[in-house]
């Protein structure tokens, strides 16, 4: 029963009353902190009036306005390099790191402290212990340990516990691959495109990975990591048990994570997160069960107080009872489904590009894949999806991979296409499998 020991039992499985009552404490405490400086969160609290004495119970967060990556990056426009978001001098800060930029917006910077990055390793501690991760592993970070935050706490997390940590920063995939072998990991952290991308690697080179050392591989970076035909693939090209975990830049580490146990979703950190699901456009909660757009409030980073902040991820929660590990932690069921603005109309129908990863996944023929949306003849719009087949003869399967991606957005015909190997981009970070050239958007009559 190791494996299902946790990394602070008294917290992980803490009655939900407690749990409320820690999380109650430490937002009056937050915004009590909050209220010592002038930032941009001082100001929100204060145009509402809100002050530690007014929140009586949790439900009265709802008095605490959001915080919009909108108004932190006018902050950032109007003060730069970090905005006025800072709680603390910049001369006591440790690290730099900003957001991957790879959506084409302007990268979220941030600073942080020596206390702060000791608590972000103690996040992923949670994730890695509560996966099974022990002293004695040795574990391999895939990640290129620039200024994107990425695996650096996953890093630092590991060394905390104990393991051997091999960072696989600038090497290429062929040489991340011979060291994972030759150096016996037995954990991988990678993004779930990168360790799909590694396993086809390791065909080409004809290293049998699930007869390599590797046990477990710590996903983050892409909701995939909880696309159940995504994980399952991964699990057999490795041979391995794949659990998932999410973070934002803005908190500077992961706010959930997948057990041993691997019930399909993520508990959410309680103890150091008050994580809300809204309806996106009311702005009211939603209940267990229901699509919503998460919200987060953090009680660990002393640099940048974090009071309401909307993520745009979409997320559905359900009771940590759930899951037969024995944490109380409440679950998103399915990880991250994705973001709010992610959804593309395509014909009067809402396409979600997971919907499509996770039918194409089901055929692990296809090594990659990209969705092409276009404009045809200057009005009506298009959608297809390009592959690359591990081996052309596979081509067979493209027309039953057409209706069952029809199946799974109201019939909406999508073409299939087989384009040449090597012709799609590859990704490391964050994949951007969406390529939409409409000229035209969300018009045509259903076809
Ligand atoms: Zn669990």
């Amino acid at each position: 029963m190791d494996e299902y020991e946790y990394w602070h039992p008294l917290h992980e499985t803490m009655p939900r009353p407690q749990i409320e009552a820690l999380q109650l404490v430490k937002l009056r405490a937050a915004v009590g902190w909050a209220l010592t400086g002038n930032g941009l969160q001082a100001e929100l609290l204060r145009s509402a009036g809100v002050t530690p004495n007014s929140l009586e119970s949790l439900a009265d967060i709802s008095k605490i306005p959001f915080l919009t990556r909108d108004a932190w990056m006018e902050s950032q426009c109007a003060a730069p390099p970090y905005g006025d978001l800072l709680a603390a001098p910049p001369e006591s800060a440790i690290r730099h790191h900003l957001t991957s930029g790879t959506t084409g917006r302007t990268p979220i910077r941030v600073l942080d402290s020596m206390k702060d990055w000791e608590w972000i390793a103690e996040m992923w501690c949670y994730a890695f212990w509560g996966f099974g991760v022990r002293p004695a592993d040795r574990v391999f970070v895939a990640f290129g340990y620039g200024s994107f935050i990425g695996f650096w706490g996953a890093h630092y997390a590991c060394e905390k516990i104990g393991c051997l940590v091999l960072p696989g920063g600038s090497l290429t995939t062929e040489m991340r691959l011979r060291q994972i072998v030759e150096l016996g990991a037995t954990v991988v952290c990678s993004t779930p495109t990168y360790a799909l991308r590694l396993a086809q690697e390791a065909r080409r080179l004809g290293i049998d990975l699930p007869a390599g050392p590797v046990e477990r591989i710590v996903l983050s970076g892409e909701p995939a990591g909880s696309i159940p035909a995504t994980k399952r693939l991964l699990e057999s090209e490795w041979g391995a048990k794949a659990a998932d975990t999410a973070g934002m830049t803005e908190l500077g580490t992961i706010m959930m994570f997948e057990c041993a146990a691997q019930p399909g979703g993520t508990h959410v950190i309680e103890d150091h997160f008050l994580e809300e699901v809204i309806d996106p456009d009311t702005g009211s909660p939603v209940p267990y069960g229901t699509l919503g757009e998460r919200v987060v409030t953090s009680f660990g980073r002393g640099f940048i107080p974090l009071l309401r902040y909307r993520t745009g991820d979409l997320v559905t929660r359900v009771p940590g009872s759930d899951c037969s590990c024995g944490r109380t932690w409440d679950i998103y069921h399915g990880g991250i489904h994705g973001r709010v603005d992610d959804m593309k109309l395509v014909r009067g129908t809402n396409v979600y590009p997971r919907a499509i990863e996770a039918i194409v996944r089901e055929y692990p023929v296809v090594d990659e894949f990209q969705v092409h949306l276009y404009t045809a003849e200057g009005i009506r719009d298009e959608i297809e999806v390009l592959v690359e087949l591990t081996d052309p003869g596979d081509r067979k399967v493209l027309p039953e991979l057409a209706t069952e991606l029809a199946k799974a957005t109201e019939g909406l015909r999508i073409d299939v296409r087989a384009v040449e190997p090597g012709t799609l981009p590859r990704f490391e970070l964050k994949a951007r499998r969406v390529r939409d050239e409409r000229t035209v958007i969300g018009t045509g009559a259903p076809l």
